[in-house]
């Protein structure tokens, strides 16, 4: 039988605004050694911003038109950043053949002219030659008709309690923090060093998120527990593959919050902190 205080656990939690699915994952948050975060809507605010547009003989009216119809049906933060940037309706019916690659970006045809709107990776597999961008920030790389068109710089901006839930983090006995992104080196590094993570990998796919937390579960030990954090766009498949799985539930999805055993209800990442030492006060109790 469950003792009661695991249900006193789990109400204390979600008092705290974090929802525990189960009195069995009180067991595992408060082994938790190993901490494996998603970057975008998760360590950051997920709310892109347009910096910068570089462009061949496009208007930069134009070119954000054209990404923002072509991002229409994308539920991408990058997407809603661009819908934002465009500011008028989208005119649906002026974009058909939409297809979104998963950490690539998106295909379309706006005004029957095809439009391609994303990462490096999306421009080398459609065959389109781009100039490499220095900026910091994420490019988004615009091809029209199969030809380079010029790019979008957007840049997203840290979570202001991520650098504080990383140290509490520490300060509880977590061994290692590790972060996964599909965004770029440049960015990835960045934010990493800033937030004093100690591994980061970027440029991943979302299998690739997958391969690297299984990797993470081999070698570590059996007593260590592995958790991760994400939002939900492109993560559920990790957050069912940890041995437990932490989402957003505010701005994260549906999927997300399905996938997760404990979902933070603010996406507030201190909370994450705060369920360990919620759990461990449990156990402490219980034995
Ligand atoms: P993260 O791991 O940070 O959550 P994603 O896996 O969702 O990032 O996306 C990785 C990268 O793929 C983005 O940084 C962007 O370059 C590109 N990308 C993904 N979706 C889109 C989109 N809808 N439009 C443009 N670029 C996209
Ligand atoms: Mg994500």
């Amino acid at each position: 039988s469950i003792p009661l205080t695991f249900f006193a656990g789990i109400g204390g939690a979600s008092k705290a605004g974090i929802l525990v699915k189960g009195s069995n994952y009180l067991e595992i948050l408060s082994r938790a050694k190993i901490l494996v975060f998603d970057k975008t809507g998760t360590l950051t605010q997920g709310v892109f911003e347009v910096n910068g547009i570089h462009h061949n003989d496009m208007e930069n009216a134009k070119l954000v038109e054209y990404a923002a119809l072509a991002e229409s049906a994308s539920s991408h933060p990058i997407s809603k950043s661009l819908q934002r940037a465009y500011g008028k309706d989208i005119d649906r019916s002026r974009v058909t053949d939409i297809h979104e690659i998963s950490g690539n970006g998106v295909t379309a045809k706006v005004d029957g002219v095809t439009v391609a709107a994303g990462n490096d990776k999306l421009m080398n597999s459609l065959g389109i030659p781009f100039i490499p961008c220095h900026s910091v920030g994420t490019i988004i790389h615009m091809g029209i008709n199969g030809k380079y068109a010029g790019h979008i710089v957007i840049s997203d901006i840290e979570k202001p309690h991520s650098k504080e839930a990383i140290r509490e983090l520490k300060a509880a006995g977590v061994e290692k923090t590790v972060m996964l992104t599909g965004d770029s080196k440049k960015v990835a590094d960045h934010v990493a060093v800033d937030l004093g993570i100690n591994e980061v990998y970027s440029e991943l796919l979302p299998a690739d998120k997958v391969e690297k937390v299984e990797k993470l579960l081999s070698t570590k030990s059996e007593k260590a527990k592995l958790a991760f954090v994400g939002d939900g766009i492109n993560d559920a498949p990790v957050l069912r593959r940890a041995d437990i799985g932490i989402a957003m539930g505010a701005m994260g999805s549906d999927a997300a919050i399905e996938a997760a055993d404990v979902v933070l209800m603010d996406d507030d990442p201190l909370k994450i902190s705060k369920a360990i030492k919620i759990s461990r006060k449990c156990l402490r109790i219980v034995y």
